[in-house]
């Protein structure tokens, strides 16, 4: 369920007609609804009590500071994988003991930044980080502490580019050598173990592999548990997917995953940690963009949009679904005509959608792109040198552009020319 929805004919977010922010910041721009943020949140709050938990919203799939701001406030931890993302959580008030380190590559200055100003746990990924991170908290007089992230070796079912559960992934520890890495971590002067960690990928749509994992991860508990090692804490990763198209079967509820984590680890007595993003954030957000032509090709039509595939990148990288709804609420038997939705960009991946049946639509009409809150602008960029797309939050009837639109003079004050040339 989300906020944006047709009200006397026009698409608005929340109570706001999205016609009003397209004149207000121009198109194309992001728009999030800090209804559906907050109500995200809440079910998997709702969903783990009354296990003791904390919900670290996985930063990279939206990371915009006023939306971690909303986030925070109601109690939510951070799941950073970088330097920048650690900042963003600090720049939005979330206290270090709310944030967990994730990531694949650690820098020793990321490790340091984070021990200087505080962080939960780190989730370690090798035996090579295990020894830098031991190094880097020594020289500080700290001990870090850590989970080991295991690599469970299960199937998630999902896209090939975001499945991370499999042996052949560079993520984690096999589970197999699990006993043999937590113990060098104990025997690390720097380290202090308080848990595990797993994630498998993202865009589940089924719990089948989340409950093969954490089935593991609770053997696992046991053992480590007998060799001496302190597990208070399991963080499960996030992953949980989302319906993007609307007349598609849906993925596992909140509700449902929280149930099965119960039964499954429940008993250990941990303190249960998630790091959802998608769920959060995929359905808080739309792409709203103006269609510049309607090109007659010579077998299709080509809707031409001011929106391009450096805005929202995941239809030419993943292949990804994105429902398109005209933002002027079409007659319900209006005639449908079939178009391939694309972008300005000169590359023939600038594709969002083909052989698309929508209603029909011509220069200056207002789409909008559903389920793109999550891995959208944090994908942005400027190829073609076209602006950043500026992001805005709604709340109720009030709206503000929480990252602007650059300028062309900001954009290009960016490049030097060396005196040299
Ligand atoms: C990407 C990622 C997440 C978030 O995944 P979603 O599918 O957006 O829920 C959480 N944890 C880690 C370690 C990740 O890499």
């Amino acid at each position: 369920m989300d906020h944006f929805l047709y009200r006397n004919g026009a698409l608005h977010a929340e109570d706001v007609p999205l016609s009003d922010i397209a004149v207000a910041v121009g198109t194309p721009f992001y728009v999030y609804s800090a209804a559906t943020l907050t109500r995200h949140y809440s079910l998997f709050t709702e969903a783990l009590s009354p296990l003791p938990h904390l919900v670290c919203f996985a930063i990279k799939s939206l990371s915009n500071i006023a939306v971690l701001k909303l986030l925070g406030d109601l109690g939510a931890g951070m799941d950073v994988v970088s330097q920048g993302e650690y900042l963003r959580a600090k720049a939005a008030g979330v206290p270090g003991e709310r944030i967990v380190f994730s990531g694949v590559g650690k820098t020793a200055a990321e490790m340091r930044l984070a021990l200087e100003g505080g962080i939960r746990q780190f989730n370690v990924e090798s035996e090579p980080e295990l020894e830098a991170l031991s190094a880097v908290a020594t020289s500080m007089g700290l001990q870090a502490p850590i989970t080991i992230r295991v690599n469970p070796d299960v199937d998630a079912k999902t896209h090939e580019k975001i499945a991370t559960g499999k042996k052949e992934n560079k993520f984690g520890i096999p589970i197999s050598r699990a006993a043999e890495v937590y113990a060098l971590a104990a025997r690390l002067p720097g380290l202090r173990v308080v848990g595990i960690d797993v994630h498998i990928g993202s865009q589940l749509t089924e719990l089948a592999p989340f409950e093969e994992a954490y089935t593991k991860v609770a053997a696992l508990t046991e053992t480590l548990r007998a060799a001496g090692h302190s597990i208070e804490r399991l963080d499960l990763g996030g992953g949980l997917g989302i319906p993007y198209e609307r007349s598609n079967t849906a993925p596992p509820l909140p509700i449902e995953y929280g149930a099965m984590i119960k039964r499954v680890l429940g008993p250990l007595g941990c303190e249960i940690e998630i790091e959802p993003g998608r769920l959060i954030s995929g359905n808080s957000g739309l792409l709203v963009t103006k269609v510049i032509y309607n090109k007659a090709g010579e077998d299709r039509d080509f809707l031409i949009v001011d929106a391009a595939m450096n805005d929202l990148l995941r239809p030419s990288m993943y292949g990804a679904h994105h429902d398109i709804v005209p933002v002027i609420e079409p007659a319900p038997a209006s005639p449908r005509q079939v178009y391939d939705v694309v972008g300005p960009v000169c590359e023939t991946g600038d594709t969002f959608a083909k052989a698309r049946a929508l209603t029909e639509l011509g220069a200056d009409d207002l789409i909008a792109f559903r389920s793109a809150g999550a891995y959208g602008a944090v994908m942005a960029s400027e190829y073609n040198t076209r602006p950043l797309v500026p992001e805005v939050l709604v709340k109720g009837d009030q709206f503000a552009v929480i990252r602007h639109r650059p300028t062309y003079e900001e954009i290009l004050a960016r490049d030097r020319i060396p005196e040299w040339l």
